[in-house]
């Protein structure tokens, strides 16, 4: 952060803090964002509180709470707006402490010398005075320091605690809750961190015949399948790579930094996999028919969008459906167009 945007930041902290010991609010992170964004002149928020204190004469932990979910639900607003100034504010606040900490430490000591070099002196009695006063009011002046360091050290320990659970919220929105697996938006997000000048592939991997498993043995059941499926997938692939559940029962996996012929050995890894699936159902012992699933490879081109890999991919799966089902299919190169 540069200086003005932090003198602007240290400005808005201030505001905030009086706004909340005015109004005698509870200093809680989650009124100190909703107020710090106030203070920021957020025209909408800045308009409802402002009708709220000339109706009720008072707003309250309630009210700013409710505030809190209409206008910082947004995991990206939180982050932009209130942890990042709030971070760096605490951290070069805390840091400035610590040096005035340390530089008044010195002082102290070099009075103490002083002192005991008087000490060794008998007409000093003024100047001793002096000195012990000085002394006590660096201790006081230090204990009060120490005081508001604890105090920010603890707000800045929450600070930390909420850009955890902002993260960790941020993670499971990526996440597709039946499977573990990313979801789209988590893919979409995903994909901004490969290198393009790299070659990497995809396969677009679609369940066969699934709705007869809904049909016939319910919902529960294809939910079930989907699982083990999404099972079979994660085991085929490595860490570098991303897989994600796109719809319902389609997936997708981006195999990094791997050409068709390593990507199709994996598409072929997880065919026969889940051909080998025996599934029973555990109340009745009734047995599932089969399961298999269509995959298509495809190998991203130079000056390829992914949007047109993903395209090939999945009409080569398609055509894999077309041709039986229960196989592999391997897109033809790109051309431009
Ligand atoms: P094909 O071999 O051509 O892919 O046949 P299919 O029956 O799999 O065809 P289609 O893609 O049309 O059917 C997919 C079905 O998946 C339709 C829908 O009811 C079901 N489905 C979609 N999402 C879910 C889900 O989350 N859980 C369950 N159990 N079923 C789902
Ligand atoms: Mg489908
Ligand atoms: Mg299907």
């Amino acid at each position: 952060m540069n200086n003005n945007k932090y003198k602007e930041a240290q400005v808005l902290s201030e505001r905030t803090l009086a706004f909340i010991e005015n109004h005698e609010l509870t200093p809680s992170p989650v009124n100190y964002s909703v107020i710090f964004l106030y203070a920021s002149n957020h025209t909408e928020l800045k308009l409802t509180i402002e009708k709220q204190l000339s109706s009720k004469g008072q707003i309250d932990d309630t009210f700013i709470e409710a505030m809190y979910n209409e206008y910082l639900s947004e995991t990206s607003n939180i982050e932009n707006i209130i942890l990042s100034p709030l971070e760096s504010t605490l951290n070069k606040t805390l840091n400035k402490i610590d040096t005035q900490v340390v530089n008044e430490k010195e002082i102290t000591l070099n009075l103490e010398k002083v002192d005991s070099a008087l000490n060794k002196l008998s007409h000093n009695k003024p100047l001793k005075a002096l000195i012990s006063f000085i002394k006590n009011l660096m201790n006081t002046s230090q204990g009060q320091r120490k005081t508001l360091t604890d105090e920010l050290t603890q707000t800045y320990a929450e600070v930390k605690l909420l850009r955890s659970q902002l993260n960790e919220s941020k993670e499971q929105a990526a996440l597709d809750a039946l499977t573990g697996l990313l979801n789209r938006r988590g893919w979409q997000s995903k994909l901004q961190d490969f290198d393009l000048d790299q070659v990497h592939s995809t396969i677009a991997i679609d369940i066969d015949h699934f709705k007869r498993i809904n049909d016939g043995f319910g919902h529960a059941v294809g939910d079930k399948v989907i699982q083990l499926i999404a099972n079979v997938i994660k085991k085929s692939i490595t860490t570098n790579d991303i897989a994600a559940r796109i719809g319902g029962e389609e997936f997708v996996i981006v195999v990094k930094n791997k050409s068709t012929t390593f990507a199709e050995s994996i598409a072929e890894k997880i065919r026969t996999s889940v051909e080998k699936l025996r599934l029973v159902q555990k109340h009745n012992n009734t047995s599932l028919p089969p399961i298999s699933v269509s995959l298509g490879v495809a190998e991203l081109s130079e000056r390829e969008t992914w949007d047109s890999l993903f395209e090939r991919a999945d009409k080569a799966m398609y055509q894999a459906k077309q041709q039986g089902r229960n196989r592999c299919i391997i897109s033809p190169d790109y051309c431009l167009a």
